[in-house]
């Protein structure tokens, strides 16, 4: 399976904390290995180290990254998350599956470069809605929900409940 990390465009720390804090959450929680945010901002940074800290695994973010370097150092598979690309269904035969690769995505309008530098421009659905619920789908349709229930090693560990919540917390 394809190592995969998501670079964030047009974040505008203010305007969009919830949301950048929701596409990185999506992004660990959905079997990403980390991601790029074009704007730099430290509390974001923070925040999300924290889940990770708490909740295991060893996701990275980075933040004040272009994401024309950020393409280049990368130099896998780019996939740009777009209302305009092709379909998923279709996009996900041709898009290898080992290898490393590149989510985009964008938070207002996004460069035509972008979509020119892409190896795939894919939509889900050709409805405008949200990069959040759009990399959830793409993320989930690509590892076939494998990464949903993964263990993380975590300090705190949640265990499915019919009802109620149970969590083992190892670091009290
Ligand atoms: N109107 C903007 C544009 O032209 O790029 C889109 C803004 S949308 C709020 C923010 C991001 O959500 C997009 O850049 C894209 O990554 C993602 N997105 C929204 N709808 C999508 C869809 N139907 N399929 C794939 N990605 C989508």
């Amino acid at each position: 399976m394809s190592e995969i990390v998501i670079m964030r465009i047009g974040h505008r720390p203010q305007r969009d904390k919830r949301v950048t804090t929701h596409v990185a959450l999506a992004a660990r929680a959905l079997g990403a290995k980390g991601i790029y945010v074009d704007t730099r901002d430290p509390v974001l940074e923070e925040n999300i180290r924290s889940v990770a800290n708490r909740f295991g695994g060893d996701f990275l973010i980075e933040t004040g990254v272009g994401w024309k370097k950020a393409v280049d150092d990368h130099g896998g598979t780019t996939v740009h998350l777009t209302m305009y690309g092709q379909r998923v269904d279709e996009a996900l035969e041709k898009i290898p599956r080992e290898g490393r690769m590149m989510i985009i995505v964008g938070a207002e309008k996004v460069p035509p470069e972008v979509y020119e530098r892409a190896d795939f421009n894919v939509s889900v659905g050709n409805q405008p809605h949200s990069e959040i619920a759009a990399l959830a789908i793409f993320l989930d349709r690509f590892t076939e929900g494998k990464a949903l229930y993964e263990d993380r090693g975590g300090k705190m560990t949640v265990v499915p409940n019919e009802r109620g919540k149970t969590v083992v917390d190892i670091s009290e």
